[in-house]
């Protein structure tokens, strides 16, 4: 027997729309939602006669884009038909970017989901824009077989984005796209709703068979019809098991049989094959003879560079080393947006302690958030107060657990500031005498526990906390233990 050694082998093509308020070459509305064939005009029909006018914004958009992706941003890029029939391309072609596409070699690197700490990086061929074809919508309920075309999304402005087959796992390929998705919300180019069409992704995958000391490749498939993260996933896990099963019967390999198109049916859980995948000389592509190559200037450039602000990588990496936060813990901030990263810093510059302020974060803020289906941008307790608080437990004087109660109490009394909330709640320090009186009595109510310590087993004494704080709230419960140690210790 063999010992076969199988990698799998993804590459990602992403269309993303693009945040503009028309069409990539009329002035057409790109809002979703509209009734059908309410947002077209003669040039994204295609009638005969109308001529295309570039959208600046799309183009700047996907400049910020590529930059972000490490990308060369071409000095003359242009714009090529490629020609095909569909019903939902009434033009016959679609304006794309054949081989001078807008951003060139880059890469996204993104936290490697099977190690905390280390990180994958996946290199990119290209990003290019487009403009999006139609919605063709077949209606195959009982007795009709209807179909009907929308094409108010027609010339809708895309960016695909393409990667070197550099991912290995499914879980990789999500997380490829979860920072994908994450970078483009920061750079606000595209608001990413899967949902809603806005981000498409596609998979090539096949796999890579060691066998009799030679290595064997299946033939690459092209996953469509990946609708959201899940998907891709599950995609992926089927895909990669069917080549495998297929590879066992057949003996099929790359170069038998040329490249595949199958789609991904999401209630069947399985890929099902569609129209053989043409090359790219079947599109005849040529120079679209209506649009004048396109410049970019350094000026444009730099004003890109400009509107890129601080990106996921490099806050994670500032949260690690200058806040000293746990990989996962600078994670979680960062997956939740400028808004949250932005409240962090605030409560730090306040002067709490980062690592305070990011549990309190996950834990409290998150919680609150999502309970009210709210956002960060809308929360009633600001990042100042909220460290106020902070400082307060850290210097003692307010345990973290009457610190949640204030926390609360701030949730149910927006705008109090801090010594109101200890006022309404009664919190108050507790001096030394009382607190030894609360232990003593404490420790004739459990003498069980008494006889623990004085065997050495220190266990018991947390037993009292619960007990002390019905007794009074606003005590300590590290002086608890410390006070009821010594008690027993003394006698
Ligand atoms: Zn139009
Ligand atoms: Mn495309």
């Amino acid at each position: 027997m063999n010992e076969l050694q199988i990698k799998l082998v993804i590459g990602l093509e992403v269309h993303v729309q693009l945040s503009t308020e028309s069409k990539l070459f009329c002035g057409c509305s790109v809002a979703f939602g509209a009734p059908p064939n309410t947002q077209v005009c003669p040039v994204c029909l295609g009638h005969p006669g109308s001529l295309p006018v570039m959208n600046r914004r799309a183009v700047e958009l996907a400049i910020r884009t590529g930059l972000a992706l490490h990308c060369e941003i071409a000095e003359v890029t242009k714009w090529d038909r490629k020609n095909y029939f569909y019903p939902d391309l009434p033009k016959g072609y679609q304006i794309s970017q054949f081989d001078q596409p807008i951003c060139g070699e880059g890469y996204l690197q993104f936290p490697d989901p099977e190690r905390e700490g280390h990180s994958l990086r996946v290199r990119l061929i290209r990003a290019h824009l487009e403009e999006d074809a139609g919605k063709s919508m077949h209606d195959e309920s009982a007795g009709k077989a209807d179909s009907r075309i929308d094409l108010n999304r027609t010339g809708t402005p895309l960016l695909e984005i393409v990667s070197y087959p550099d991912l290995n796992s499914p879980q990789a390929a999500k997380a490829f796209l979860t920072e994908l998705r994450l970078l483009l919300t920061y750079l606000g180019v595209s608001d990413c709703n899967m949902q809603e069409g806005s981000l498409r992704a596609d998979a090539n995958v096949n796999l890579h068979i060691q066998t009799d000391g030679r290595t064997v490749a299946t033939p690459i498939v092209e996953v469509k019809n990946l609708n959201s993260f899940r998907a891709v996933e599950r995609a992926l896990v089927y895909e990669s098991q069917r080549q495998y099963q297929q590879w066992q019967k057949t003996g099929e390999e790359l170069g038998e049989a040329p490249k595949q198109t199958r789609g991904w049916d999401d209630a069947q859980g399985v890929t099902v094959p569609q129209r053989e995948k043409e090359e790219s000389s079947d599109y005849r592509y040529f120079p679209d003879p209506d649009l004048v190559p396109l410049r970019i200037s350094p000026e444009q450039l730099d004003a890109a560079r400009e509107q890129l602000g601080e990106l996921p990588a490099t806050i994670r990496q500032r949260l690690e080393t200058e806040q000293k936060l746990k990989p996962y813990d600078a994670d979680v901030i960062v997956s939740q947006g400028r808004g949250v990263v932005e409240y962090f810093d605030r409560a730090v510059a306040a002067g709490a302690a980062a690592k305070r302020v990011s549990s309190w974060i996950q834990q409290d803020v998150l919680r609150t958030l999502n309970e009210n289906n709210s956002t960060i941008e809308a929360f009633s307790l600001t990042a100042e107060r909220l460290a106020e608080l902070l400082k307060a437990i850290d210097s003692g004087d307010i345990d973290n657990s009457r610190g949640k109660d204030v926390f609360q109490y701030w949730m149910e009394h927006p705008g109090t500031d801090l010594p109101a909330a200890k006022k309404a709640l009664g919190i108050e320090s507790v001096d030394l005498g009382e607190m030894e009186t609360l232990c003593r009595e404490l420790l004739d109510e459990n003498p069980k526990i008494v006889a623990q310590v004085q065997e050495g087993n220190l266990k018991g004494l947390g037993a009292l906390i619960g007990a002390a704080k019905k007794k009074n709230p606003n005590v300590d419960p590290k002086l608890v233990r410390q006070v009821c140690q010594q008690i027993i210790e003394a006698n």
